[in-house]
C-alpha cells in the first residue's frame, strides 16, 4: 500500500459526484475544499455533498485569510505584456482587463510605495508600482497570461490583519457544526494566529493545519508548530514572499521539523502543474513529487491540477504511481534514528509519555522485525507519533472514534484503521491481532508491537507498549 497521502483540491473540474467518486477510487486520501471561491452557503453545501460521497476519507477545509484577489479576468487567458502600463483600482465584484486590474480590497493601494512588487497568481506575472494612490499605476515587470480570479501578493508590510480575518470568522462560525477533519489556515504568521483561529472554531475534533507561506511564518516556525496539529508547505505563496531559490531548502527544513514533532506535513502547489492541460507531466515535476516523498512529506497535494484541470482522475493516478515508486527508495533504515528530538508537543505529561512510548515501540519493532505496529488511539496522536519514525512495517490504528479514523487518512503510513469500542488492553491486543490475521498482515509466529493506554494509567494516555507473538 502507498504510505504517503494524496490531497486533491476540488473545483469546477471535479465538482460532480461521479468525478469525486472516481478520485476517491484513484487513491485520494484527503479532499481539500477551498473557501476562497464562492459564498459560504455554497461552500457548506459542497462540504456536505463530499462528506456523503466519501464518508471514510478526510476533508480539509482551507480558509483564505487576508488573501487579496483580483476581479475576474474571465475564463480565456488574458495576456499581460512586459513593459505595459496597468491601472490598479480598489473595486469589489468588477472584472479585470490587461489595462485595468480590480483589487478586491479597500484601503491598500494608497499604502503602496513606488518600486513595490505585486505578484499575480503563483508569481509568474509581476507588476512594479510606479505611482501609488487610491488608483495606482504599475508597469508589468514580468509578463504572462492570467485567468479567473488570481491572488495578488502585496508586500506583507502593508497587511496588518490578525487571523482569523472578519471574513474567515464568518466562515468558521458557519463551519462549526459541520463534519470535516482538517482546517487549513492561510498566511499564518505567528502562534497567535493559530490559537485565535482554534478559539473561534471551538472544535477539538478538527486538526488545525498551519500553511507556511510568509517570511514571518518561516521565522516563527517553532512556535507555530508547537500550537498546530499539522503543517503545509504552501510553496505557491512562499515562492513569491521568499527568494524562490530558498523554496526547496525551506521545504526540507519544514518537513523534517514538523515530522520530528509528529505533525503531518503536506507539500503543496505546482507538483504536477503541467498536467492541468497535458496528459504527461514534465520530468522535473515527476522528480519533484518523488523528492517530496524522499524528504519525508506526509502528503503531497494537487491544486489546480484537480480543481480546474482537464483530467483530475488521470493526474491522481499518475501521482499515485510516482509516490509508490519513490517509497521503494525511501531511507526507512536511517530516518527514525536521525530524527533526534523526542518531544512531540507542548511538553505536557501526556505528550511526553506518548513520545517516550512511541520511541520505545519503534525500537522494539525494528529490533524484533515486527510485522506491524498497532496504535490504540483516541485522538490519533499515538498513531501520528509512531508515524514520525517512518517505520518500514505497517502502522495499524485502532480507535473508538470515526472522526479520528477519517483524520488518520492524512497521516503517513497508517495503513489499516479499525474502529473498536474495546478499552481493556488485552481485548485491544486480541482484536488487533485477529483483524491483522484476517487481512493477511500477521500470521502465527509473527511479532506485533501494540501501544495502548492501561486502565491503571488512565486509558487516555498511551503508557504501555507490548510485544505480542501471534499464535
Ligand atoms: C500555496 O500558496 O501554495 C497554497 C497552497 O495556497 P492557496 O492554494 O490557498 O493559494
Amino acid at each position: 500500500m502507498r504510505r504517503t497521502r494524496i490531497v486533491a483540491t476540488l473545483g469546477p473540474a471535479s465538482d460532480s459526484d461521479a468525478v469525486i467518486l472516481d478520485l476517491a477510487a484513484a487513491g485520494v486520501d484527503v479532499f481539500r475544499l477551498s473557501m476562497a471561491h464562492g459564498d459560504i452557503p455554497s461552500g457548506i453545501e459542497r462540504l456536505r455533498r463530499v462528506r456523503a460521497l466519501a464518508p471514510d476519507l478526510a476533508i480539509m477545509v482551507d480558509i483564505p485569510g487576508p488573501k487579496i484577489r483580483a476581479g475576474s479576468f474571465g475564463t480565456a487567458p488574458v495576456q499581460l505584456e512586459t513593459g505595459d502600463s496597468v491601472e490598479l483600482v480598489e473595486a469589489m465584484g468588477e472584472s479585470s482587463t490587461a489595462a485595468r486590474i480590480a483589487v478586491e480590497r479597500k484601503d491598500v493601494l494608497s499604502l503602496l510605495r513606488a518600486g513595490d512588487k505585486i505578484h499575480i497568481g503563483d508569481g509568474g506575472v509581476s507588476l512594479e508600482v510606479v505611482a501609488p494612490g487610491s488608483t495606482a499605476r504599475a508597469i508589468v515587470s514580468a509578463g504572462g497570461s492570467v485567468t479567473g480570479k488570481p491572488g495578488l501578493s502585496l508586500p506583507t508590510s502593508i497587511l496588518h490583519d490578525r487571523l482569523p480575518t472578519a471574513e474567515d470568522r464568518a466562515r468558521l462560525e458557519a463551519l462549526r457544526g459541520e463534519a470535516f477533519e482538517i482546517l487549513a489556515v492561510s498566511f499564518v504568521r505567528s502562534a497567535f494566529d493559530i490559537v485565535s483561529t482554534r478559539t473561534v472554531l471551538s472544535r477539538d475534533d478538527v486538526m488545525i493545519m498551519a500553511k507556511i507561506e510568509t517570511a514571518e511564518g518561516v521565522t516563527n516556525l517553532d512556535e507555530i508548530i508547537a500550537v498546530s496539529d499539522a503543517i503545509m508547505v504552501a510553496r505557491g505563496d512562499l515562492g513569491v514572499r521568499m527568494p524562490i531559490e530558498e523554496v526547496p531548502h525551506l521545504q526540507k527544513d519544514i518537513v523534517r521539523h514538523g515530522i520530528r514533532y509528529a505533525r503531518p506535513v503536506v507539500v503543496a502547489t505546482q507538483m504536477l502543474e503541467s498536467m492541468t492541460h497535458a496528459q504527461v507531466p514534465t520530468r522535473a515535476e515527476v522528480t519533484d513529487v518523488a523528492n517530496a516523498v524522499l524528504d519525508g512529506a506526509s502528503a503531497v497535494m494537487l491544486s489546480g491540477e484537480t480543481a480546474i484541470g482537464d483530467d483530475p482522475v488521470g493526474t491522481v493516478t499518475t501521482m499515485d504511481r510516482i509516490v509508490r515508486r519513490a517509497e521503494e527508495s525511501f531511507d526507512y533504515a536511517t530516518w527514525g534514528g536521525s530524527l533526534g528530538v523526542q518531544q512531540i508537543g507542548a511538553g505536557t505529561e501526556s505528550t511526553r509519555i506518548t513520545a517516550a512510548i512511541t520511541g520505545a515501540a519503534w525500537r522494539a519493532a525494528m529490533e524484533e522485525k515486527a510485522v506491524a505496529i498497532v496504535a490504540c488511539t483516541r485522538s490519533g496522536l499515538t498513531a501520528r507519533a509512531i508515524s514520525r519514525f517512518r517505520p518500514p512495517m505497517p502502522i495499524v490504528a485502532i480507535t473508538p472514534s470515526e472522526a479520528t479514523a477519517r483524520q488518520l487518512h492524512g497521516s503517513w503510513g497508517v495503513q489499516e484503521i479499525y474502529l473498536s469500542p474495546a478499552t481493556d488492553i488485552d481485548d485491544l491486543c486480541d482484536f488487533a491481532v485477529t483483524q491483522m490475521k484476517l487481512s493477511g498482515t500477521a500470521k502465527p509466529g509473527d511479532a506485533v508491537v501494540v501501544m495502548a493506554g492501561s486502565a491503571s494509567g488512565g486509558a487516555s494516555i498511551t503508557d504501555t507498549v507490548r510485544m505480542v507473538m501471534v499464535s
